[in-house]
């Protein structure tokens, strides 16, 4: 389905975004990945699928080595035509106690980043008259959870973001969305139970299950290759005329 298309997704070593390349890949689309993680692995799966594959090393916290990531894309491929914001970070602490630094980090890569892909990639995709910007919000773009103020702060950013240029792009082939997962079991996520285990003295497999129980009723982790297939139909045309949402994925999480 997508076959000539390229795709972009950013912090896509490990976790959803891996899951969206190799998601994006199956279907024929060029990808180049980016991201902090094991980029051989990385690389080895998504190239099995049989479609060219690139990486880019950018600092999504750096706009001028966004631009040049952009840029390398444009000219290695000929064209971005699926933009997957989805490279983010976490810090959890009281707002009191939050680090400046991390407050300044999760902003710059879970939301900053976000608009310098968007604007460096927009142009060539209304040329073309198709494209496709998704954004991987979270359920924190919808609702709260005490200690994460920078997190929910960028994630709540990213969703009125993806609504916005949504308007801009109504009348174009170019569609913008989010997808607002809940617990995924990713790295990221690992280590917020890693941290609730050593703290309550607890195992492991204790502090996944209080973890979903606390905020996810259907007490289950979302899967990266569950969000990937949603990103794959947001990729099709029979998503065309889905226009600026914010779609979560979280087994009940905001139906509460
Ligand atoms: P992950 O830690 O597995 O992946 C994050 C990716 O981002 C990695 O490839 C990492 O190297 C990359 N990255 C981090 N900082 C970077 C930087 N400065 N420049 C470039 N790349 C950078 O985490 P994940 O859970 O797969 O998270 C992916 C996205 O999904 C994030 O935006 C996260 O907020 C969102 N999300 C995750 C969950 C979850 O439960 N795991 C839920 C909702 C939303």
């Amino acid at each position: 389905m997508l076959k000539g298309k390229t795709a972009l997704v950013t912090g896509s070593t490990s976790g959803i975004g891996l899951g969206m390349a190799v998601a994006l890949a199956r279907q024929g689309a060029n990808v180049m990945l980016n991201g902090f993680g094991d980029v051989e692995a990385a690389r080895a799966e998504v190239s099995r699928l049989g479609t060219r594959v690139s990486y880019h090393g950018a600092d999504m916290s750096k706009p001028t080595e966004i631009e040049a990531m952009v840029r390398a894309c444009e000219a290695e491929f000929g064209s971005l035509d699926i933009l997957v914001n989805n490279a983010g970070i976490q810090h959890v602490a009281k707002v009191e106690d939050f680090p400046v630094d991390r407050w300044d980090a999760i902003i710059a890569i879970n939301l900053t980043s976000a608009f310098h892909t968007t604007r460096l990639a927009l142009p060539g995709m209304k040329r073309r008259n198709w494209g496709r910007v998704l954004n991987i919000a979270s359920v924190h773009g919808l609702v709260a959870s005490a200690e994460k103020s920078a997190y929910v702060a960028a994630k709540h950013g990213i969703v009125g973001f993806t609504k916005t240029v949504a308007l801009e792009a109504a009348t174009t082939g170019v569609t913008v969305n989010a997808i607002c997962p809940g617990w995924v079991l990713t790295p990221l996520v690992q280590k917020q139970v890693d941290a609730r285990a050593a703290q309550a003295g607890i195992s492991n497999d204790d502090a996944k299950r209080q973890l979903l129980a606390e905020k996810q009723p259907s007490l289950q982790f979302t899967t990266p290759e569950q969000l990937a297939d949603l990103a794959v139909f947001l990729c099709s045309p029979a998503a065309d005329n889905i226009r600026g949402v914010a779609w979560n994925v979280d087994g009940g999480w905001v139906a509460q």
